[in-house]
């Protein structure tokens, strides 16, 4: 438990505090239509075995959407009580249900009997967990592939470690596994075996929930150097390293470095705030445009700000210089005026886009100019190659944690009705040959 949690006390006075109110605001600002009041009345009460159960019943990943959804901006930004100045703490109060329950080993889900059909996941973030949770709940055999050597997406090598701690992570996948649930990981779909071959070996449907894995590139003089990386790719290099996989030398940043940051997402803040962490000797953020339109949360921005983090507005990397080969200048523009500074590192935080890898070697999935996937409205979130589906980012229609999760559960109704559809067919197929 850290210093930010709530104790059992503090939970139930919290939860106390909630009006119950019959048009809850909170539940309307909640991409996933939690049903807030009802699981915060039973907490209050000391139910937590019941609050949990509200809860599973519209997320997979509880004690991820405590910590890391925009709360600011959904559901206690809807709070009645932010009116009077303090609204509900329900993130804080989420946290502390689900994390309770896994200490407490409270809720055991029945399991069900999987005779719906069998699904392939291709990878293991928000999005492909939803799906698998959604599923198997509903009696579908489910099986992820997952390219890395654990779980979790970037839930595990995108997201620091300070703002989602991995061993929570890696107890909201134990919980789905819990459903009968199997990830192979160190599996590359694309690579190793192909969407034909997920086919061949008998599952009836495919959920593509790959997201953007693809950084977008500012094209610029010395763009290519050495000392310029991407955000995912250095935040993911903190994390193997966290994880014990790869040695301190082999993150980029080295203390005493003197960082830029290009971008103005979370992306930005996370990999900012995390340099800071490294020991980089000065972290300073980029922006191309004024304060007001970041769509980092501001909360972000303030612990950043806090972190000694610097920020520079209306201001753009027009080049980066090198000395025999090691990054050592960059030449910014702040306000139409040109100058160049003394740097060691450049970290672009500028947007990713979809990975071609599954596209490429499958046939019939068509994408748009941009590379995201293309799918239809009915059934919900299946691509133009029949059986297979996507969401999430892949599909460029959410773009965090929670909206992931939201396009996942409607790709998860498209995809039962599709093998309800398809058994029907069998079953009536095979009487036609028996008759
Ligand atoms: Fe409780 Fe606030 Fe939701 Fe009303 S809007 S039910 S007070 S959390």
């Amino acid at each position: 438990m850290s210093e930010h949690d709530f104790t059992m006390p503090e939970a139930i006075a919290e939860a106390k505090r909630c009006l119950n109110c019959k048009v809850p605001q909170c539940k309307k600002g909640c991409p996933v239509s939690n049903d807030i009041p009802d699981w915060i009345h039973e907490l209050s009460m000391g139910n937590l075995g019941n609050a949990m159960a509200i809860i599973n019943a519209k997320s997979n990943l509880p004690a991820v959407c405590g910590r890391v959804c925009a709360h600011e901006r959904q559901c206690e930004g809807n709070c009645v009580l932010g009116k009077k100045g303090a609204h509900i703490n329900i993130g804080k109060l989420e946290r502390f249900v689900s994390d309770f329950d896994t200490a407490m080993n409270l809720t055991r889900e029945k399991l069900v009997r999987k005779d719906r059909g069998r699904v392939a996941v291709i990878g293991s973030g928000p999005a492909g967990l939803t799906i698998a949770g959604e599923l198997a709940r509903k009696g579908v055999a489910v099986e992820i592939f997952e390219m890395e050597r654990e779980a979790g997406g970037v839930l595990m090598f995108g997201i620091p470690e300070y703002r989602l701690p991995k061993d929570v992570v890696k107890k909201e996948i134990a919980k789905i596994e819990q459903l009968g649930v199997t990830i192979h990981c160190n599996t590359t779909v694309g690579c190793d075996l192909t969407v034909d071959d997920l086919f061949n070996c008998g599952f009836d449907a495919i959920f593509m929930g790959t997201g953007t894995g693809k950084p977008k590139r500012l094209e610029i003089p010395g763009g290519d150097l050495w000392g310029v990386r991407q955000a995912i790719y250095f935040l993911r290099r903190v994390s193997l390293f966290n994880a014990g996989y790869i040695g301190r030398d082999e993150v980029p940043v080295k203390e005493g470095d003197r960082v830029f940051v290009i971008g103005g997402g979370n992306t930005a803040m996370d990999a900012a705030r995390t340099a800071v962490r490294l020991g980089a000797g000065e972290v300073t953020v980029l922006y191309h445009r004024e304060i007001d339109t970041m769509t980092a949360l501001r909360a972000e921005y303030d612990d950043a700000v806090a972190e000694g983090v610097k920020f520079r507005w209306n201001s753009s990397v027009k080049e980066i210089h090198d000395n025999d080969g090691i990054l050592n200048e960059i030449v910014v523009e702040t306000n139409g005026v040109a100058a160049p500074e003394p740097a060691q590192k450049v970290i672009m935080a500028v947007g990713n886009a979809p990975a071609s890898r599954i596209v490429s070697t499958t046939e019939g999935i068509e994408v748009d100019e941009k590379g995201y996937v293309i799918t239809r409205e009915f059934p919900y979130g299946m691509t133009t190659r029949k059986g297979v589906f996507a969401g999430g980012d892949v599909t460029n229609r959410p773009a965090t944690v929670v909206h992931a999760m939201q396009d996942a559960q409607k790709v998860a109704d498209g995809m039962l009705r599709y093998l309800d559809a398809i058994k029907l067919l069998e079953t009536i197929e095979g009487d036609e040959g028996v008759s």
